[in-house]
């Protein structure tokens, strides 16, 4: 059909109605797919990263289920890891910047990955709940310099608060006295906990108020009174440190309060007064990270989905590459209709969260959904592709395999994602 700006009628003889058809763009409006040069500039600076120095390094650090130090520090040296990049990040007015490094990073290998990116949950706590001061001050020393690296932490989870954040047991007390917060309790499943040099955690204050009452505060490096507990052996990403986080009567000055503590007060009398609530500490941390989760499950998704196309490739059973078969070349089709449509998800979600678009339909949620869920699907079709080859640790796929099931877990279960989005859609708080 030629294209016209002028408003068509559609013809009558085939009992259409005459509802005009919608007119062909205006020149200048834009829609594209297409990644801009900056952009597809730092997929390739990211993918070569995570090609000579990531994977190779993969399986070693996995086994030694230890922080990989010398390549966060090789990170920083790039710039990778700095907080002049995801300060770029942050100011991309797409929002793709982070998505884009995510998924490449990850593709690499996700232990290591979250032992980068790690310190990013932190820093988006600052950003998400602080003053432009606090995050001037706190932000940069969440990553150090590459001659002194640092990391953050982000502690909400407890042994008995998972998905329930609203049932903190862990307390936050104002000592008037000496303008200090004491800080009681302990934190499990903390990234990069007690090794961090920044921690920030989500701590009830008026516990009356459930999650309207918690506050999220910086415990500044060097502070007495925070420890590591426990760490954690597990299944997967286990390069990157999960530990518990200790507070016992940990002090911290008055100022620590994220968003100062005037701005917490008036949002307590506010919740007493039963007035309506603005977005709570935890909640808006995980709004502003689960887009760029999702990446990383597109990263650990592609990379198997690229192994197990090649392998396919070359395996012969029966006298035939074994992706002669339809069995197996359309698992592999749905492998990869499963990425690009989590890809797109997880893009959505990034510049709906850039450009202030309010997630009325839980868009963010279903990006961490979508995306977590294909990549356990897609390493598990990797493994059954490559059969026996495919279950032993010469081959990446058991690991990716293993790291994958992280993404139906943390920054919010599956279920839980599912009753963000039920709610979202349907008005109605379901159970
Ligand atoms: C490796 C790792 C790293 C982590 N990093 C961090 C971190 O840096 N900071 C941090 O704060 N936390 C972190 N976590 C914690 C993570 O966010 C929690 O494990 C997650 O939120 C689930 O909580 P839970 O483990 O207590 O499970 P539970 O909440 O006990 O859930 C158990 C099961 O019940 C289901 N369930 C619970 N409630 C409902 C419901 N209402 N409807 C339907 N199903 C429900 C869940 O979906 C799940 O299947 C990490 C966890 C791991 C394993």
């Amino acid at each position: 059909m030629v294209q016209t700006n002028e408003p068509q009628t559609q013809d009558k003889s085939n009992g259409a109605s005459t509802t005009p058809v919608p007119t062909a763009p205006a020149a200048g409006a834009q829609f594209s797919m297409e990644l801009n040069e900056e952009q597809l500039q730092l997929q390739k600076w990211v993918h070569g990263f995570a090609k000579d120095v990531v994977r190779p390094a993969a399986h070693e650090w996995d086994e030694r289920e230890e922080t990989p130090w010398p390549i966060i520090q090789e990170a920083a040296k790039i710039g990778l890891y700095s907080f002049d990049f995801l300060q770029a990040s942050f100011g991309d007015p797409t929002g793709l910047t982070l998505p884009i490094a995510n998924e490449e990073l990850f593709w690499g290998d996700a232990g290591i990955g979250l032992s980068i990116f790690g310190s990013t949950l932190c820093v988006a706590a600052i950003v998400a709940n602080g003053t432009p001061e606090q995050i001037v001050e706190w932000v940069p020393q969440c990553f150090g310099t590459p001659d002194k690296i640092q990391l953050g932490a982000f502690g909400v989870s407890e042994p008995d608060a998972g998905s329930d954040v609203s049932s903190l047991k862990s307390r936050a007390v104002y000592d008037e006295a000496k303008d200090e917060w004491v800080l009681n309790g302990t934190k499990t499943w903390i990234t990069n906990g007690g090794i961090a040099d920044v921690h920030v955690v989500v701590l009830s204050v008026y516990p009356e108020l459930g999650s309207r009452g918690h506050a999220s505060f910086v415990v500044p490096p060097g502070t007495p009174g925070i420890s590591q507990g426990q760490k954690f052996k597990k299944h997967g990403i286990r390069a990157s440190h999960t530990a518990e986080v200790v507070l016992d009567n940990c002090r911290i000055p008055g100022r620590c309060i994220l968003g100062g503590r005037e701005r917490f007060e008036e949002r307590a009398a506010r919740a007493r007064e039963g007035k309506s609530a603005r977005i709570q500490p935890a909640m808006a941390t995980f709004e502003a990270t689960r887009p760029a989760v999702g990446a990383q499950a597109v990263g650990i998704a592609r990379a198997a989905y690229e192994f197990a196309l090649e392998y396919a490739k070359g395996r012969v059973q029966f006298g035939r590459p074994i992706i002669e078969n339809q069995a197996i070349a359309f698992k592999l089709a749905d492998m990869k209709t499963g990425i690009d449509a989590s890809r797109l998800l997880v893009w959505r979600a990034a510049w709906m969260g850039r450009t202030g678009k309010a997630f009325e339909n839980g868009e963010g949620s279903m990006s961490k959904l979508f995306a977590g869920e294909t990549a356990v699907r897609v390493t598990d079709e990797a493994i059954q592709i490559m059969g026996g080859y495919g279950y032993v640790r010469e081959n990446p796929v058991e690991r990716w395999h293993r790291d994958a099931k992280i993404y139906t877990i943390f920054e919010g279960t599956s279920e839980i994602q599912r009753l963000v989005i039920s709610r979202a859609i349907s008005g109605i708080h379901i159970k």
